[in-house]
């Protein structure tokens, strides 16, 4: 065993040291340890065996290249070769960030939809700039992702296994989360990580695992055998509209039951589509990151408060009543961004682009009994023309009225009109 003692020194390459103050946890590969380096609490990961040199090497160059986004804990030093082993220095994941499998238990919840959104939203993201980089992630499973239940802000960890794309860590990945090509023996690459990531934003909305019904629990004790088979060579999607041997099963999968009507069409088509038996077979026809991004900007265009509860629901084309009261939410005017369609009631927040910062509150002017728009933004002032060609500028934190009519440009390229529905 390579365990490290409190107060030990461990020298990282970079030519300074930290030093141990206790153990934080510790799983297969090894412990994370709470340690002090120059003043700063930091977390350090120490191998109980060392790992190749292969992966020291990739860690070294992980940590040169940088994180790709700040959705990753990324590897910030490496602890050189000692005591028989080696390890890397990485931020603390702060307190109120949870384990992604305990939201899947019903411990912990999201405070809204518009954190679960968000969430989703720094995930996509996260793999977007991650592929981008020339990574794969490989190992993606619910022990990864820690999250914030209040704002969905999400901490992707583990990265010692990403590796550059075509190269193989050795890790395979839990099985549940494993594209069926990598059940079946093949290299995770991009296309088997959007294959997770699907699996992922799946148990995110539907807090149920995608190919867990039926068949799932008839099986009388998960082998490997049978997780090749459910999960790879005869994988069948809980909702496959041409197969219903794996449907979810009243009173185990409840929660799947209830939200799978209950949130948007548009969220189903997609996911019917990604886990048809076409996607589950052809790897590189899987859905990008980026149009995932722009799923989840729609979910959100679509998502309002509602004026008589003031509880959060859906509207879509045909469906308005609110998911909490019942009663139908009338909503006479939305904004046109290009063709997106962002519908405006009281309370509302908006997000005219793809990060998870509201740019817009619909705010109620009770006396005027008009809408108006407030400008979030700290630093762009916003452009607005009325109908008759009149301009105006809305610096931050200042309001547009909520007319037909008024063109808003919100900045350089985005230009939305407020229409009637
Ligand atoms: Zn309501």
């Amino acid at each position: 065993m390579n365990e490290l003692s409190k107060g030990a020194k461990v020298t990282l390459s970079n030519g300074s040291f930290v030093t141990i103050k206790k153990e934080l946890g510790r799983g297969g590969q090894g412990i994370v340890y709470l340690v002090d380096y120059n003043g700063k609490d930091m977390a350090l990961k120490w191998y109980l065996n060392a790992p190749d040199s292969c992966l020291y090497n990739n860690l070294n160059n992980n940590i040169l290249n940088g994180a790709p986004s700040d959705a990753f804990l990324w590897p910030k030093a490496l602890a050189e070769r000692q005591q028989g082993s080696f390890g890397y220095l990485m931020d603390l994941r702060p307190g109120n960030y949870f384990e992604f499998g305990n939201f899947l238990m019903a411990k912990v919840k999201f405070a809204s939809f518009d954190a679960m959104l968000n969430a989703a939203m720094k995930i996509c993201n996260g793999f977007m700039m991650l592929h981008r980089f020339g990574y794969s992630y490989q190992d993606l499973n619910d022990g990864n992702f820690f999250i914030d239940p209040k704002t969905g802000d999400v901490l992707i960890c583990d990265n010692d296994n990403v590796m550059p794309q075509g190269e193989k860590s050795g890790i395979m990945g839990k099985a549940r989360y494993m594209a069926p090509e990598v059940v079946a023996g093949g290299i995770p690459d991009k296309y088997s990580d959007r294959y997770s990531l699907s699996v992922i934003l799946f148990m995110l909305f539907y807090v149920n695992h995608p190919l867990e019904g039926a068949k799932v629990v008839a099986c009388p004790c998960m082998t490997e055998t049978y997780e090749k088979k459910f999960y790879g060579s005869e994988a069948v999607f809980i909702y496959n509209p041409n197969d219903k041997s794996n449907l979810p099963v009243r009173g185990i999968h409840q929660n799947v039951i209830r939200r799978w009507p209950a949130l948007p069409a548009i969220l189903r088509n997609t996911f019917t589509r990604e886990f048809s038996e076409e996607m589950l077979r052809n790897p590189q026809k899987r859905m990008l990151e980026q149009n995932w991004e722009k799923l989840i900007a729609t979910l959100r265009d679509s998502l309002v408060i509602c004026p008589h509860c003031k509880g959060e629901t859906f509207i879509e084309e045909g469906k308005s009543m609110c998911m909490n009261c019942g009663k139908d939410v009338e909503v006479p005017l939305s904004l046109k961004i290009g063709n997106r369609n962002v519908f405006l009631t009281g309370g509302t927040k908006l997000y005219i682009d793809h990060d998870n910062n509201a740019d817009v509150l619909v705010l109620k002017d009770a006396k005027a009994g008009l809408l108006l728009l407030k400008n979030l933004s700290s630093d762009t002032t916003w452009t607005a023309e009325t109908p008759s060609g009149k301009l105006k500028t809305v610096a931050p934190g200042e309001c547009v009225p909520v007319k037909e009519g008024i063109k808003v440009s919100f900045n350089q390229t985005t230009k939305g009109e407020i229409i009637s529905r």
